[in-house]
C-alpha cells in the first residue's frame, strides 16, 4: 500500500511537471506569436431586444501557423501568469481602435466591448497608454466599453475605483464581465462609475428551463435596474431563451443565435446586408 502511495505521489509530480512544461512552452509561443501576426481579433454582435445591432465585443484569436487554434481560455490565464498580457492588452486597445475607423468608415459605427485583464489594468501606466491610443487613432473613447472581471475588485479597492474615475471621465464606460460568477458585493457596485453587467453564459444555459438559474438570472435584472445599469446576456443560443428576456427586462443580448464571432470584414458584410 505504501509503495502504491509513493507511487501515486510520482505520478501526480509527473503529471504537475507535464502541466507546467506545457504552461512554459505555450507562454513562449505566445510571445512569439503576437510578433509572427498569429493573432487576430474577432468580433461578437450584441444586439438590443428587437434584434438592432448595438454593439460588438472584441474577442481575441491565437492560429499557430500549422493552422490549428488555441482557444483564449486556454492561452490568457498563460498570458496572464507570464505578463505577456500587458503587451497583449496594448495591441488589443489599438486593433480595437482600428476596427472602430473601419466601422465608421462603413457607416456603421458600433460601440466596441474589450476585454481588460485585472494584471493589465493594475499597470501604473495603464490610464496613460489608454489615452495614448485613443490619441494616436483619433477615436472617441465613448466608442468603447471596458469590461473588466469582478476580481479586479477585491483588492486595492480606492485605487481601482480612482482608476476607473479617471478613464471614465475620459468617456470610456465600464462593464462587470460574468457578473455573479465572482465575489459580488452590492456595496461596490454604487461606488463605481459603471454602465453596464454581463450576465455570464454559464447563467444563461440554465435558463429558463432550470429554476435556480433562472432565479439568479432574474435577480442580476432586478438589481441592474434598481442601479440604473445597462444589462447584456451573453450565450444566448436559442429562441427560448431570448424569449424569457423580452418578457423580464429586455437586456441587450450575445450569443450564437444572433452571430458567431466573426473577423471584422464579415462582421461589415453582415451588417451591410442589414444586420
Ligand atoms: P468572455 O469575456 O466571457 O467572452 C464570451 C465568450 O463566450 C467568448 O469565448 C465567446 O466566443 C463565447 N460565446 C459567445 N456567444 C456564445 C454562445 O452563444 N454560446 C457559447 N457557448 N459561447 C458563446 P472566447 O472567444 O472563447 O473567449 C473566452 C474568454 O477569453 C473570454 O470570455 C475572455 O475572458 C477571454 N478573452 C477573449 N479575448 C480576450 C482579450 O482580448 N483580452 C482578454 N483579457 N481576455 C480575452
Ligand atoms: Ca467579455
Ligand atoms: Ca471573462
Ligand atoms: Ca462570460
Amino acid at each position: 500500500a505504501k509503495a502504491a502511495g509513493r507511487n501515486g505521489v510520482a505520478v501526480f509530480e509527473t503529471k504537475m511537471l507535464a502541466a507546467a512544461e506545457r504552461q512554459l512552452t505555450l507562454g513562449r509561443d505566445l510571445s512569439a506569436a503576437l510578433d509572427n501576426g498569429e493573432l487576430s481579433m474577432h468580433l461578437q454582435l450584441q444586439v438590443d431586444h428587437a434584434g438592432q445591432p448595438v454593439g460588438a465585443e472584441m474577442l481575441m484569436r491565437w492560429r499557430r501557423a500549422d493552422g490549428t487554434f488555441v482557444p483564449p481560455d486556454i492561452f490568457i490565464p498563460v498570458a496572464e501568469t507570464t505578463g505577456m498580457i500587458v503587451p497583449l492588452g496594448q495591441w488589443v486597445l489599438r486593433q480595437a481602435c482600428l476596427a472602430r475607423l473601419a466601422l465608421e468608415a462603413a457607416g456603421h459605427p458600433l460601440q466596441l466591448s474589450i476585454n481588460v485583464s485585472p494584471r493589465q489594468f493594475r499597470q501604473p501606466e495603464f490610464v496613460a497608454q489608454v489615452r495614448t491610443a485613443f490619441e494616436e487613432s483619433g477615436v472617441t473613447p465613448h466608442a468603447f466599453v471596458f469590461e473588466v472581471t469582478e476580481g479586479l475588485l477585491v483588492e486595492d479597492f480606492d485605487m481601482i475605483t480612482a482608476k476607473m474615475r479617471e478613464l471614465a471621465a475620459m468617456g470610456i464606460r465600464f462593464s462587470i464581465d460574468d457578473f455573479g460568477t465572482g465575489y459580488s458585493s452590492l456595496g461596490y457596485l454604487k461606488k463605481m462609475p459603471l454602465y453596464e453587467l454581463k450576465i455570464d453564459k454559464s447563467f444563461m444555459r440554465d435558463t429558463p428551463h432550470d429554476a435556480n438559474g433562472t432565479a439568479i438570472v432574474q435577480t442580476i435584472l432586478a438589481m441592474a435596474d434598481h442601479l440604473g445599469l445597462r444589462v447584456v446576456a451573453e450565450g444566448i443560443e436559442t429562441e427560448a431563451q431570448a424569449r424569457f428576456l423580452a418578457e423580464n427586462g429586455r437586456p441587450c443580448m450575445q450569443g450564437y443565435l444572433y452571430c458567431r464571432p466573426l473577423p471584422l470584414a464579415e462582421l461589415v458584410a453582415r451588417l451591410d446586408r442589414g444586420g
